[in-house]
């Protein structure tokens, strides 16, 4: 084998350990999205409760007040009617009956304004519940989500210690120009390297190679780049055999 031919071998494993990495890289950094995602939707059912909780501790102020009337107008009218044994005067009997009679209405009221609030109150407190009901549903999603994805992505991270160390040894085998010159291409254009030319196309760009490169590269003796894409390049019958 010439040492051309090695020296593209070599380059074509570093170029499959590297694609494997970068792919389980991309991996590592979209996963963990999807969980962010319902993470999130957590959060808005949260701040929604947050809000409905908001209401129900005015409500639940109002229904404090409006009660403490009822009780205090419930205690002046039976004070009241306890008076009203020992009036003697016809003038002062109708004005407290007046009186009375008065605060039974205000109460009246405020029942009803009570009795609205509690509907209120159990409509909102219903309104809670379900979105809890939702939150406690996502948390269990979220929680054997977590639980897989913390499995998998050790499974990558065990797997990516591997290619690293096989990309040690792959970048070992490589002439230190040569993988200077890959490792320069890999830092600045998108994955891969290293492309064969097929039919007088290179199959990174899928641009046809001029004549000369083409002539060039078919002799085999030296490692030439796509002069479009920059991709180091070979010409696939050179390796033919080999696949
Ligand atoms: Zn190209």
């Amino acid at each position: 084998m010439s040492i051309y031919i090695e020296q593209i071998e070599q380059l074509v494993v570093l170029q499959k350990v590297d694609s494997e990495m970068i792919t389980l890289e991309h991996i590592l950094e979209e996963a963990p999205k999807q969980l962010q995602s319902l993470q999130e939707k957590r959060q808005y059912l949260e701040q929604q409760q947050g809000v409905i909780q908001e209401k129900i501790d005015v409500l639940m102020e109002q229904k404090g007040r409006i009660e403490g009337e009822i009780e205090n107008d419930a205690q002046k009218v039976k004070k009241s009617k306890n008076k009203l044994m020992m009036v003697e005067n016809t003038k002062e009997y109708h004005a407290m009956m007046r009186e009375m009679d008065t605060m039974e209405k205000m109460n009246r009221m405020r029942e009803e304004e009570r009795s609205n609030l509690l509907a209120d109150l159990s409509d909102l407190e219903g309104r809670k519940d379900a979105l809890q009901k939702d939150i406690d549903a996502l948390s269990e999603t979220i929680s054997s989500q977590q639980a897989n994805l913390d499995q998998e992505l050790s499974e990558k991270r065990t797997r990516l210690a591997e290619l690293d160390k096989d990309k040690k040894k792959a970048s070992e085998a490589v002439p230190a120009p040569i993988l200077t010159r890959y490792n320069f291409i890999r830092d600045r254009i998108p994955n891969p390297v290293i492309v064969p030319v097929s039919e007088g196309v290179c199959k990174g760009c899928h641009v046809v190679i001029p004549p000369q490169t083409f002539i060039d590269l078919q002799k085999g003796e030296q490692i030439l780049s796509c002069p479009n894409c920059l991709r180091i390049i070979f010409w696939e019958r050179h390796f033919s055999g080999n696949e």
